[in-house]
């Protein structure tokens, strides 16, 4: 297959046998990728120090003639597989993260293969479709305003800054003044205003908008992340109100009914960032905790964490589509022609971009609007049952579970780090550190589809040997 020793793919003429050594390789990928996902149950989930000792051969210089397809993927498996942490795995609860649902997984192979540049209608109409079917399934599942516009971002980050952007937008247009014209510099003042608990990157989003990390109005919570009603300042002139839909220590809402009644009866902007709290809405069970939140101007999620699609997957959700245009689109005549298509790039920062929607659209179709709400009922309750087996044990459970979150206190700040590291060096699920108000914590995210009980019941004797052991 690969005829000379150098410059393999050089001479690929479109032969047969290019075809076939192309099949070989993608199956030789397939098979190495099932290996390791196969692995994920048994191997400890914290990678091995022989594993990531092995890297230093990652350190050599480019090499003057390439190795190949098929070396280079056996290189990588071997190099970099070991040295991976599971957090495809059912025992990863590190992060707010899922591990790839297998439709998304294979549809992610798929799309890849496809190699579409999403940005345009015009020349992609198959993914252009399918992520507008993806976004109107996710629009009636989250319960938003039916002409709610969207794109396909990378991340929550992304997500924030793109809805951000819209709300930037609207709220100087509204005083006269056209941003993306003529920038911030002697624009009217506009006034942001987040809870103490916002997520630190949306933070970063408002600061990459010119609207200042430091200058944000903070509003106190509740002591479990919620924002307080009755502490929301005063409302005037161009603002913009950040609200969360589960914070990510806790999990908790804000109560988005008063919130944004008190916030549009002064004409605020308000948006949420849901990167996994959103995915409340899609359940019977839990959906109370982000009633109202569908009035709000704006929304952000990831998929990429409750959905369980493959990184990088974020949505940015905005009520009005002018205004998420008008800050989006590449010129200012993205006002669609009659029998115009939606062009995917007037809703996202990125012109190019790959076809992240794909994955999206299989774990919608795969699971169902039943497999969604079992998928997070399930997890939510695999969290109620850590809380309650570690509390059972005498360990203080510092916040309300009232969705995926848990944080644990093992005792002092130190004896809570040791138990922590105890538990992440003995490899049967990993958790990592918080601190949350002023109190080290252990914290447990549950969000991958995965995980069953069994995992559970398993991490949760790991971590009370772990804290009996320090
Ligand atoms: C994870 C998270 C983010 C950031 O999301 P990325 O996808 O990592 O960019 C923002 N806000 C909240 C509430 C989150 O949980």
């Amino acid at each position: 297959m690969e005829r000379s020793g150098h410059a393999p793919n050089h001479d690929s003429d479109g032969t047969a046998d290019d075809a076939s050594a192309t099949r070989t390789l993608l199956r030789d990928a397939a098979e190495r990728a099932a290996n390791y996902l196969e692995s994920l149950g048994a191997r400890p989930v914290v990678p091995g120090a022989a594993a990531l000792s092995a890297l230093q051969r990652l350190d050599g210089p480019l090499p003057a003639h390439g190795s190949g397809a098929q070396q280079t993927l056996a290189l990588l498996d071997e190099l970099v597989s070991p040295a991976t942490m599971a957090m495809a795995g059912p025992r990863f609860f590190g992060f707010v993260i899922g591990g790839s649902l297998p439709a998304a997984l294979a549809a992610n192979w798929l799309a890849g293969a496809w190699d579409q540049n999403a940005g345009f209608y015009s020349v992609t109409p198959g993914v252009a479709r399918l992520e507008q079917s993806a976004l109107r399934r996710l629009i009636a599942l989250f319960e938003l305003p039916p002409q709610t516009a969207a794109g396909f971002v990378t991340g929550a980050t992304v997500a924030n800054f793109t809805a951000l952007a819209a709300a930037r937008h609207a709220v100087l247009a509204r005083v006269g003044w056209n941003v993306e014209a003529d920038g911030l510099f002697g624009a009217p003042p506009i006034t942001v205003i987040a809870g103490d608990e916002a997520h630190p990157t949306l933070l970063k989003s408002l600061g990459m908008l010119g609207l200042g990390r430091s200058r944000i109005v903070r509003v106190a919570d509740d002591g479990q992340g919620r924002m307080r009603a009755d502490a929301l300042p005063p409302i005037a002139g161009p603002t913009i109100l950040c609200l969360q839909a589960g914070n990510v220590n806790t999990g908790a809402c804000d109560p988005f009914v008063p919130l944004i009644e008190h916030a549009h009866r002064h004409g605020a902007w308000v948006h949420v960032d849901g990167a996994f709290g959103l995915w409340a809405k899609a359940t019977a069970s839990l959906r109370h905790l982000v009633d109202g939140m569908e009035a709000a101007d704006s929304w952000a999620t990831d998929a990429h964490k409750w959905l369980n699609v493959p990184y990088d997957s974020g949505l940015a959700f905005v009520r009005d589509a002018h205004a998420l245009k008008a800050a989006m689109a590449i010129t200012a005549e993205y006002l669609p022609q009659a029998g115009e298509e939606r062009n995917p790039s007037d809703y996202t920062p990125e012109l190019s971009r790959r076809a992240r929607g794909v994955e999206v659209w299989a774990a919608l179709q795969s699971l169902g609007r039943a497999g969604i709400a079992e998928m997070i009922e399930r997890n939510c309750r695999q969290a109620r049952r850590f809380a309650a087996g570690l509390s059972a044990k005498g360990y203080a459970v510092l916040n309300e579970v009232v969705l995926n979150q848990v944080l644990v206190s093992f005792g002092d700040d130190a004896r809570t780090r040791r138990v922590v590291a105890r538990l992440q060096a003995d490899g049967t699920c990993w958790c990592g550190i918080t601190v949350w108000q002023g109190h080290t914590a252990m914290r447990i995210s549950v969000s991958n589809w995965s995980t069953d009980d069994h995992d559970v019941e398993q991490s949760l004797e790991a971590m009370l040997r772990a804290a009996a052991s320090v």
